[in-house]
């Protein structure tokens, strides 16, 4: 049976839930590679979902996956065990003193969803401001601060969602800078949402890397000026750090990098390493208020304590193989070699992110910045061909830009062939 027809015929039996399915059916998969059955390997330059910091099936949390499913999997929600109270405990150490309070779940769009409702509880607003363009998550809540092509066909966001606009340098949301934000568009932004808001603010959600939006980084000055802007309306900072945290820009937390202690941190994607876990934390002040109001938030798998373990080990590899560090060389490595394949290739109009969260903007030409959609794809298809693992974030009116995010493990000799894939997709659009 041939590639295409296996997938046809898995497709008689699945939702077709991402579009199309890749042209590719991974059996198994290893530090940066997957592998099919006919022998094919692709290097992973997306690190699965950006879930797989340290590589796919690394050896030790094979090992301490196998032990902890010997233990305890699934309890009643209210019962506590080992894995659960020492990643609270480990978590919360590694955290500023006011981020005490962890509740642990299985997806990022939980982990919002916990903290907009705290939040609203807690302010006892019902308004929560987002950026254009984000993912937070495909839950009701969550999901009104996703991206507007997702949400199409499902009728109204809930009540009290605001959007303020990316500061995308490369295409100034309010046609003010001119390559380098000044940060305008957010003062311009938050005026616009003042105007529209009823004054019933609760919060405000942020990723520190746009990653959706198209690999937009907020620049410490910029968070800096957010949380003032929010400590001044009484708006509580949740910042969604699922592809963030774990390492990926050069620190545990992104947030971190900053000068500022966020009210919330959302934790998903890299701290389950590939595995479900999310994580939403808190400090003992929203917590006990929340506690008083009657704050319930019972889902099947709150506080497992096999995934719980899955966020023990991810940790401890993280430190003992010194991922944050790498993630800065290896990313200032792969943003340098991308840099050069810009001097070479004109579709390419900008390079941007930190660490290794690095984006990549496909444009019909440098002039006009016009995004190239259809061009992007191509490399995408012809990348996967050659043995690479792409992925393009597509938003409406915000370009067309390769997410390159691999594990945090891969060698400088991988980052080498994915490279030369790419550039070779490159050359082969042009004939
Ligand atoms: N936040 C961010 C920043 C994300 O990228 C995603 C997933 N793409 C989510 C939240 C939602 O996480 P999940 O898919 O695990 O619900």
């Amino acid at each position: 049976q041939n590639l295409q027809d296996e997938i046809t015929e898995a497709q008689k039996s699945l939702i077709r839930y991402c579009g199309e399915f890749s042209p590719f059916i991974a059996e198994k998969a290893s530090g940066s590679y997957m592998y099919d059955k006919r022998g094919k390997a692709i290097l992973d330059f997306t690190s699965g979902q950006m879930c797989s910091v340290f590589g796919h099936n690394h050896p030790k949390f094979v090992e301490q996956l196998k032990k902890s499913g010997d233990k305890a999997i699934h309890l009643l929600s209210s019962i506590l065990s080992p894995p659960v109270i020492d990643l609270a405990k480990k978590l919360t150490q590694e955290l500023p003193e006011s981020l005490s309070k962890c509740i642990f779940l299985n997806t990022g769009s939980e982990s919002n969803e916990v903290a907009i409702r705290m939040a609203k509880l807690y302010t006892g607003g019902f308004e929560v401001i987002g950026f254009s363009g984000s993912w937070h998550g495909m839950t009701a809540g969550a999901q009104s601060y996703t991206y507007s092509k997702t949400r199409k066909g499902y009728g109204p966001t809930i009540p009290g969602s605001l959007m303020i606009p990316a500061p995308y340098a490369y295409r100034c949301p309010i046609a003010h800078c001119k390559g380098t934000c000044d940060n305008t568009c957010l003062e311009v932004g938050i005026k616009m949402v003042d105007q529209q808001s009823v004054g019933e603010y609760a919060a405000l959600i942020a990723e520190p890397l746009l990653s959706a939006a198209g690999m937009i980084e907020l620049k410490p000055n910029y968070v800096k000026r957010l949380k003032a802007l929010c400590e001044e309306r009484g708006l509580l900072l949740i910042l969604d750090e699922a592809q963030t945290a774990l390492g990926r820009l050069g620190k545990t937390f992104a947030f971190e990098n900053y000068d500022i202690t966020p009210d919330f941190v959302t934790l998903s994607k890299t701290l389950g390493g590939g595995l479900p876990l999310a994580a939403t934390i808190t400090s003992d002040k929203i917590e006990a208020y929340c506690h008083e109001q009657g704050f319930i938030y019972m889902t099947s798998h709150v506080s497992d304590p096999f995934c719980a373990s899955f966020g023990l080990i991810a940790l401890q590899i993280l430190h003992e193989e010194h991922l944050a560090e790498k993630a800065l060389s290896m990313g200032a490595y792969l943003k340098h070699q991308l840099l050069e394949l810009q001097k070479v290739h004109e579709c390419i109009g900008d390079v941007r992110g930190n660490g290794l969260l690095l984006g990549v903007e496909i444009v019909k030409d440098r002039e006009t910045k016009i995004p190239d959609d259809d061009l992007g794809m191509r490399i995408c298809d012809t990348c996967l061909e050659l043995g690479l693992n792409m992925n393009i974030v597509r938003v409406k009116g915000y370009g067309s830009v390769f997410r390159i995010a691999p594990p945090l493990t891969i060698s400088k000799e991988d980052i080498d062939i994915g490279i030369s894939i790419l550039n070779k997709a490159l050359l082969l659009q042009n004939n």
